[in-house]
C-alpha cells in the first residue's frame, strides 16, 4: 500500500464542522461590506514577485524571508504566492484604471502565503479579508475603515478588541526621524539582536517592531516619531481622532505602532485582542499614499486594512458565538427499486420548493437507514417502502418530537411537506 500523503506543514485543511463556521463568517463580512458600499474584487494567488519587492519592500519580514518564490520552469519568469492582497488590489487598480472616475472602495478575501514557523494562530497558508479605500486623501475615510471594523465585531458579537492607533505621518518626516532613531540605537547597540542591528541602518522604523522584549526594552528612552510630525500630519491624525470619538470607537495611542510593511504613511493602526495569546493582532492597516506611485501608477491616496480570519474565528468560537448550523429538513429511507425512484423524485420537488433533503444512498434495512436518518440530525424522516409506493403517498416521522407519524400523499407532497417543517420548527422553538 502506498504511503499516506499529508497536507504541507502550516497550511491546514477546513474540515466541515470548522468551515460551517467560516461560511457563516464569511457571509457576515460580506453582509458588512455591501453595508459600507464596498465591492468586491479577486486577484490571483500568484504575481510576478518584483511586485511585492517594490510594494512591501525590501527590508520587511515579508520580503527578507517569507514569501513562497519560485522560477516558472515553462518561462523562467520570477513568480511569488500572494503573502498579502494590497499590492496585488492596488496593481490591478493601476492595470485596469479603476480609479480613473473617481475613488473606489474595495474588498477581497482568500488565502494568504508566507513562509513562517507554524504555530497557534500563525500559519503558512491563512487568509484574510481586507478593505481598500482608493483615491481617497482624507482622515474621513480613515474613521470609515476603522468604525466598520468596530461594527463587525459588534455583529460577530466580540468584545474585547482594543484599537491601537498611530500616525506615522510623511515620507520626509519620517526621514528626519530616522536620523534621530539611528543615532539613538547606535548608542544601545550592544543590547539589539542581529535582526535588529541590521535593521538600523537599512530600516532602522522597522526595529521599533521588534517582538524581541530586550529589544524593546532598549527602545525605552527612544525618540518618538509623534513629536517629529508636522502640522498637515498631526491635522489628519487629529481629524481622525475627533471621528472616531465622536463615533464612539474607543482607541489608544501607541507611538510605537508602525506596522511591519514599508508602504505606510500617516495613519496606522491594530485591532489586538488578549484572548489569543501572543498572537493577538486580529487586523491591521493604514494609509498607504505613496503605493500607487511606487508600482507605476498615477498618485493616488488610497487606505485600508486586512484582518486574518483564522484568528478572528478562533475568538469567535471562544466566545462561543458561532450561530449554530441549520439541521437538514428530511432524511429520505427507501428501499427497493421502485421506492429509489419515486424517493428521487420526491426528494427532487421538495428540494425545488427551498428544503434540504438528505436521500439515503447505499442501501441497507429500515433499521439502519432509521439510525442513519437519525444521526444526520435532520428534522424529519421521509419513508417510502412497497406499501407508500403502492399507495402513491409517503410516511413521515419526526425524528425531534414526540408525535405520531402520518401518511402524505404523493400529489400533494409539498404543501403537506411545508407544513410539517413549519411545526418541527416551530416546536423546536
Ligand atoms: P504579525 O506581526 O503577527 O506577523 P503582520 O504584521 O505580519 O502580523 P499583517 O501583514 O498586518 O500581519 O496581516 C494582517 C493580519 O493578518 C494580522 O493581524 C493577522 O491577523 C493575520 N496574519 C498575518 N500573518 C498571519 C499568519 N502567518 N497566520 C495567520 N494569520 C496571519
Ligand atoms: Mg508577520
Amino acid at each position: 500500500m502506498a504511503t499516506p500523503l499529508q497536507a504541507i506543514r502550516g497550511m491546514n485543511d477546513v474540515l466541515p464542522d470548522e468551515a460551517e463556521a467560516w461560511l457563516a463568517f464569511e457571509a457576515i463580512v460580506r453582509d458588512c461590506m455591501a453595508r459600507h458600499g464596498y465591492r468586491n474584487i479577486r486577484t490571483p494567488l500568484l504575481e510576478h514577485t518584483v511586485l511585492f519587492r517594490r510594494a512591501i519592500g525590501e527590508v520587511t519580514d515579508i520580503v527578507e524571508k517569507e514569501m513562497y518564490t519560485f522560477t516558472d520552469e515553462l518561462n523562467g519568469e520570477q513568480l511569488t504566492l500572494r503573502p498579502e492582497a494590497t499590492a496585488s488590489t492596488v496593481r490591478a487598480a493601476i492595470e485596469h484604471s479603476l480609479t480613473y472616475n473617481g475613488p473606489v472602495r474595495l474588498w477581497y478575501a482568500g488565502p494568504m502565503y508566507r513562509h513562517e514557523r507554524p504555530q497557534k494562530g500563525r500559519y503558512r497558508q491563512f487568509h484574510q479579508f481586507g478593505a481598500e479605500a482608493l483615491g481617497f486623501a482624507g482622515p474621513d475615510v480613515d474613521a470609515e475603515l476603522i468604525v466598520m471594523c468596530a461594527g463587525l465585531w459588534k455583529s460577530l458579537g466580540l468584545e474585547g478588541i482594543r484599537l491601537e492607533l498611530n500616525s506615522i505621518g510623511s515620507a520626509e518626516e519620517r526621514a528626519r526621524y530616522r536620523t534621530e532613531l539611528i543615532a539613538y540605537l547606535e548608542k544601545k547597540v550592544e543590547a539589539l539582536d542581529a535582526d535588529a542591528k541590521r535593521r538600523m541602518h537599512t530600516n532602522p522604523l522597522r526595529v521599533l517592531d521588534s517582538k524581541n522584549p530586550i529589544v524593546q526594552d532598549a527602545l525605552k528612552d527612544a525618540p518618538v516619531l509623534m513629536n517629529f510630525l508636522g502640522e498637515a500630519s498631526l491635522a489628519h491624525f487629529g481629524g481622525l481622532k475627533k471621528l472616531l470619538t465622536a463615533a464612539g470607537v474607543p482607541f489608544s495611542v501607541n507611538p510605537r505602532l508602525v506596522r511591519g510593511l514599508d508602504y505606510y504613511n500617516l495613519t496606522v493602526f491594530e485591532w489586538i485582542t488578549d484572548k489569543l495569546g501572543a498572537q493577538g493582532t486580529v487586523c491591521a492597516g493604514g494609509r498607504y499614499d505613496g503605493l500607487f506611485e511606487q508600482i507605476g501608477g498615477k498618485p493616488t491616496p488610497a487606505v485600508g486594512y486586512a484582518a486574518g480570519i483564522e484568528r478572528l474565528v478562533a475568538l469567535w468560537q471562544d466566545a462561543g458565538r458561532i450561530p449554530k448550523s441549520k439541521a437538514p429538513h428530511a432524511y429520505l429511507i427507501h428501499q427497493g427499486e421502485g421506492a429509489a425512484e419515486f424517493a428521487l423524485l420526491a426528494a427532487q420537488a421538495l428540494r425545488e420548493a427551498g428544503h434540504a433533503v438528505i436521500q439515503h444512498a447505499g442501501g441497507g434495512s429500515f433499521k439502519s437507514q432509521m439510525k442513519k436518518a437519525d444521526n444526520s440530525g435532520a428534522l424529519l424522516a421521509l419513508i417510502v417502502g412497497e406499501d407508500e409506493l403502492r399507495a402513491g403517498e409517503l410516511t413521515l416521522k419526526y425524528l425531534r418530537r414526540d408525535r405520531p407519524q402520518a401518511r402524505i400523499r404523493r400529489d400533494t407532497l409539498v404543501a403537506a411537506f411545508n407544513a410539517a417543517v413549519d411545526s418541527a420548527l416551530k416546536e423546536a422553538g
